[in-house]
């Protein structure tokens, strides 16, 4: 099978510090075939990717995690920025425009992710139900929820640091080669998910490392 880790942040991500090379070159270390770098609200780290993933023999799959008014949204397969701050439904809306493939990502989580409700009228082509900086309880309310609506999952490590990469990972068949086999195998269901959901002895470190860089922006929401 092949192993590709969908969620993860360069140094475009305002709460990233990762060099894109980095990223790939651990990456596959670790025996992963394929990533997305899904910064918030910038495909640059994408376009870096795209320019260096073939050094790294890594399917790279264009993406960002857009902060839409209702919650982060995950874009692939697109070569156009979808501002932040519209609505979901406009996100998505804009997202399929532009040829791509739209995401509730993380849709539990506190703050950041949209709900059901939201998810359950945005149009959405997929739900990710596997991230491992969510919570157990979060994955399998995600997973349920990606069940009941009838969507393929994805799965990502949200990497906002090396020690992370590749830690929840989509599962393709082998004869993919391309970002568009991949997207297209995922619009098809045939994405298994695995990996590993955040740690509770981590979260309150994590909580108090992003409120207190949520301070540092001056209150701005990433
Ligand atoms: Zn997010
Ligand atoms: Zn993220």
């Amino acid at each position: 099978m092949l192993r590709l880790d969908l969620h993860t942040h360069s140094k475009y991500s305002l709460d990233s510090s990762l060099e894109v090379e980095a990223l790939l070159k651990t990456a596959a270390r670790r025996g992963i075939h394929g990533i997305s770098i899904s910064d918030h609200n910038s495909l640059r780290g994408s376009e870096a990717a795209l320019e260096l993933g073939r050094d790294h023999g890594l399917i790279i799959v264009r993406g960002m995690e857009v902060s839409s008014a209702q919650g982060h949204i995950l874009a692939y397969g697109l070569d156009e920025e979808v501002p932040r701050g519209l609505s979901a439904g406009e996100t998505v809306e804009r997202i399929a425009e532009f040829g791509g493939f739209a995401v509730a990502a993380h849709p539990h989580r506190f703050w950041s992710g949209m709900g059901e409700d939201v998810a359950r009228s945005a149009g959405l082509h997929a739900i990710e139900v596997l991230n491992a900086r969510s919570i157990a309880g979060h994955n399998e309310r995600a997973e349920a929820f990606a069940d009941e609506l009838g969507l393929p999952g994805t799965a990502g490590s949200d990497a906002h640091g090396l020690a992370d990469v590749g830690k929840a990972i989509v599962l393709l068949p082998e004869n993919l080669e391309s970002e568009e086999d991949v997207l297209t195998a995922l619009k098809r269901g045939r994405g298994r998910t695995a990996g590993v959901s955040r740690d509770w002895r981590r979260t309150g470190r994590y909580v108090a490392t992003s409120v207190s860089n949520w301070i540092l922006r001056g209150f701005r929401k990433i």
